[in-house]
Order: structure tokens, then sequence, then C-alpha cells
């Protein structure tokens, strides 16, 4: 039978609710029990996947393809396990499914109500998750805070669920924000009280408060939490600001996260992080230093890389070398200003992205790179734009370009056949496709394979009307789908390291496990130091 944690959170948003979520998930993998974690997210789209990165930062691809919330990046990253669609649930995908129950005849006409119907949706969506994923524990936790009228059907859902399942069998874990008056150098508790209350008004009795704070808070201050949240003192845990997000669990446990959680859940197992530790050591070597420029369109948005910067600092590790970023803004970049911006880095990325603004710069970053074996690697827009750069520059294709961006003699990238016409939503190639590599390539030493599997999502593809042209005139298609139809990844001869990949690489990168290509990309850099 599985146990249930339920991570709500109080006070303000942004507190890294979901990375005390992943934490625990560390630590209980950590003690050997498998772990299975998801999110609610009570916002009424339907996944973020046509919101705009301003409004929600990474959009994150699970391998069975669902657009999902950022924070399953953190969850995969921090347990080490492939997460599904069931792991991310919002309150469009909610309603959704009841209103298609009751246009069914499901509720044989019964008036439909958030209580029950709504809420045993959210409870039902619990039990098959932990059916599904067999876990001896299911973390779930709900986006957004206590308080928020969203989540109301999902806390009433989570009382429900405990007595169903037996309280002893569920944890309720709430964040919330420990308030810090600089000027008066002391802690404010008042604000963590009142957000325990609205969530006890809801019948919701945590067993553990994690109190959000930069620094440690002195011992008076949890005995006061502790005595008006009702709440054991040692179950009153301190999370404070930490320099590496991996150090996250160990000082969580430290803070007697851990000891809280198996008191509440009578875990018997003890939590051994040796492990864990010794990776994310590596993770924070200083020297040697390898400097990486990314030249993105959301430069100025840092929460729509978290993934792809993740994976530079896991191929950092993985060479045992410090990485250093350099953020360029794409719509900077001219042919006059190349040679500068990038004068001091050892290699460039250009991540994935969607529109033609910023395109241009990027096509110069990428032609430079090539004409001065500056390590490249282009991903998802990134290798389309490689495409763009070689048929213009190599070919002497002038107007070559991107479907997404306009239609000319040489659209060499170019809409998925089966995606013309269709909706914005979910109508993207999405999720984990196998690739088929060719022997003598990067892609193959770096993997050392010739079949691999790593995530997508996106709308447009290399145009196999113009293959012919691009390999004879020098392109390397070095990957591709099993078929030999769609054009996965592409390289150049004679240079350090050039590639394109149509996939996304940096979601399946872990701190355990570098993601081969970042590594392979890193270590080339790495090479190219100029000191
Ligand atoms: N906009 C491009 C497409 O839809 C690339 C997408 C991406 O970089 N994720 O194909």
């Amino acid at each position: 039978m599985s146990k249930y944690i339920f991570v709500t959170g109080g006070v303000v948003s942004g507190l890294g609710k979901g990375i005390v979520a992943a934490s625990l998930g560390r630590l209980l993998k950590s003690a050997g029990y498998s772990v299975y974690i998801e999110k609610f997210d009570p916002y009424m789209n339907i996944d973020p996947g046509t919101l705009n990165p301003t409004q929600h930062g990474e959009v994150f691809v699970t391998q069975d393809g669902a657009e999902t919330d950022l924070d399953l990046g953190h969850y995969e990253r921090f347990i080490n396990e492939n997460l599904t669609r069931s792991s991310s649930l919002t309150s469009g995908k909610l309603y959704q499914s009841v209103l298609n129950k009751e246009r069914n005849g499901d509720y044989q006409g019964k008036t439909v109500q958030i209580i029950p119907h709504v809420t045993n949706e959210i409870k039902d969506h619990i039990l098959a998750t932990a059916k599904e994923s067999g876990a001896d524990i299911l973390i779930t936790e709900i986006g957004g805070t206590v308080g928020d009228i969203e989540s109301q059907p999902y806390l009433e859902a989570l009382r429900q669920f405990s007595l169903d399942v037996g309280r002893e069998n569920c944890a309720f874990v709430h964040v919330c924000l420990l308030l810090y008056m600089s000027c008066s150098d002391e802690f404010k508790s008042k604000p963590v009280q009142h957000s325990v209350r609205e969530l006890q008004r809801f019948g919701i009795f945590p067993d553990v408060v994690v109190t959000r704070s930069d620094k440690q808070p002195p011992e008076e201050i949890i005995k006061k939490i502790s005595l008006f949240c009702s709440v054991d003192e040692h179950a009153v845990v301190p999370s404070t600001t930490v320099k590496c997000l991996y150090d996250a669990p160990a000082m969580l446990y430290r803070n007697g996260l851990y000891k809280a959680i198996s008191k509440a859940l009578s875990l018997k197992n003890k939590c051994d992080l040796t492990e864990w530790k010794k990776k994310v050591a590596t993770l924070k070597i200083k020297t040697p230093k390898v400097r990486i420029g990314i030249v993105g369109k959301y430069v100025s948005l840092r929460d729509s890389y978290i993934s792809l910067v993740e994976a530079i600092k896991h191929a950092g590790g993985a060479n045992l070398t410090a990485v250093d970023l350099k953020w360029i803004d794409s719509e900077t970049v001219t042919e006059a200003n190349v040679a500068n911006k990038l004068k001091d880095v050892d290699g460039i990325i250009i991540p994935g992205g969607f529109g033609e603004r910023g395109v241009e710069g990027m096509i110069v970053a990428c032609k430079y790179a090539r004409m001065h074996a500056l390590p490249y690697l282009g991903i998802c827009l990134g290798m389309q734009v490689t495409v763009i750069e070689y048929a213009r520059d190599v070919l002497g294709f002038k107007d070559a370009t991107s479907g997404e961006f306009a239609h000319t003699e040489h659209t060499v990238i170019d809409i998925m056949p089966d995606k013309k016409g269709k909706k914005l939503g979910g109508t993207m190639r999405l999720g984990s496709y196998p690739c088929a590599v060719k022997d003598g390539t990067k892609i193959k030493e770096a993997y050392g394979s010739n079949l691999i599997e790593e995530r997508h999502r996106h709308r447009y593809e290399f145009n196999n009307e113009y293959r012919e042209a691009l390999e004879n005139g020098g392109l390397v298609i070095s990957g591709t789908s099993p078929d030999g139809h769609i054009v996965e990844t592409v390289e150049v001869k004679d240079h350090p390291f050039f590639v394109g990949v149509q996939f996304h690489p940096e979601f399946t990168s872990r701190p355990e496990n570098a993601n081969p290509i970042f590594a392979a990309f890193v270590k080339a850099a790495l090479e190219n130091v100029k000191h």
C-alpha cells in the first residue's frame, strides 16, 4: 500500500516549494523507497504548452509527450526517474474531464458539483497515479498558495482523501515564507501562523511546516511557530537559501525534514545521502573553468532555460570543470559585433525558441562558430538555424528560411506535413522518439550507440526536398528517425564540434547522469579554452 505526502504553499508563491517536494523525493529515495511525484496546478489552462514564457517559464516535456510545469524537471533531476503525463494535472484538465463525463451522461442525471464530482476526480487521480507508478510513496505538490480561490477544491479533496486512505498514511507538508525584517534584524512568524490557520480551516492539520528564509531562524521562532501552529517543534523545518540547488536535500535533512516525515509516516529506513553528495560535489568544482555563451531570445527570462542550464552544469560535473555562462541576447547580435560578443566564450549553444524575433542574430552567431572552429550546439530552433545558415552561406540559397517565419523558394525548414492547418495547443511533435545514428559522427561518439532516444517539442522540421542539395554541399546528416525520413541531427566535418539536434537533450540530463551530447560539447569547449 502506498503512502502519500501532500505539499502545499503559503504566504507567497515562488518559494521553491517544488524544490522542497523534489528534495523530499531525493531523501526518500536515498532511504531506499521508490518515489513518484505529481503536481496539481490550479490554473484553467489544459497545460502550460500555450503559455508565454514570460508567464510560465520553461515548459518541461515528459518522455510520453506531456507539456508540463517546470517543477517536473526538478522532480526528474532530483529523483532520477522518468515521470509521465499523469504527473501533471491542471484545473483545465480536471474540469475538461468532469464536463466530458457530464456530456457522456456518466453522472446519470445528478447535479454536477464541485463537491463531490470535482473533488472525486482529484481523489481518483491521486489513486490512479499511485497505482500506475507502483511507488512506495507518492508526493503531490499543489501549485499556488493556500487561500487562493482556485486551490480550494484541491484542499477539500486532500482532506477527504486522508480520511479515505487513513490519516496515518498521509503527511501534510506546508511550505511558507518566514518573513525577515532587516531593519530590526528579526524574524516575524505571524504570516506563517496565518497561513497554517488558513490550511487548518480546511480541516488539514499539517504534520510538517517548512519555513522558507535566507538565514537560519533562531530557536525561539521555531518554538513560537510550533506552539501557535500546533506542530511538533521538530516538525518545524527551516529551509534556508543554498548556493547550489542540489544542496537542498542535505540542508533539509540537517534541519530535520526526513526525521519529521519518517515520524509522520512511521517510516523505518535510514536515509543515506553519501552517493548524492559525491555527485553534487562534482557540480561545485571551481577550476578549471570553461565559458559557454548562450545565444537565445529569452535570455532576460532565465526561467525559460532551467533544464538547459542544469544540463550544462551536469556536463561540467561530468568533465570535472566549472562552467561559467554568458547570456547573449540574439536580437543584439550582428555581423559587425559578433566577433566581439563571442571573443571570451569557449563554445556556444543556440537553444530552442518560437517565432522570428532574434533568429537573424542566431544565424550570425552560428556562422561565426562554424567559420572559427568554435564548439557549437544548436538545439531544436538552434538546429533549424544551423540548417538555414548552411543553406544560405555554403549553398548560396540567400533566401533560405523556416516556414515558421516566411515562405521563400528555399524553405529549408518547414511545417511537418501532419501538423498543417492544426490548432496551436497540443499539436506539436512531443515526447521521446528514437533516432538512428550514423557511424563516424559526433553524435555516435557522444552517445556510443546507433540508436538513441530523446524528447522533442517542435512543429517544424528539416525539409527533405533540400536534403540532397545540403548533403552534397557537405552538411552531414548524422541522425534520423529509424525509417530515415525525419532528420534529427546535423553536423559539419573538420570542425572540433558543430552539432545541431532537433530534440531537446536537456530534458533527460540529470546530476547523476549528464546528457551525453552536452557532456561531449562541454568537453570540446574545455579543449578550446584559451589560456
Ligand atoms: N519553433 C520551432 C518549431 O516549432 C522550434 C521549436 C523549439 O525550439 N522548441 O519547430
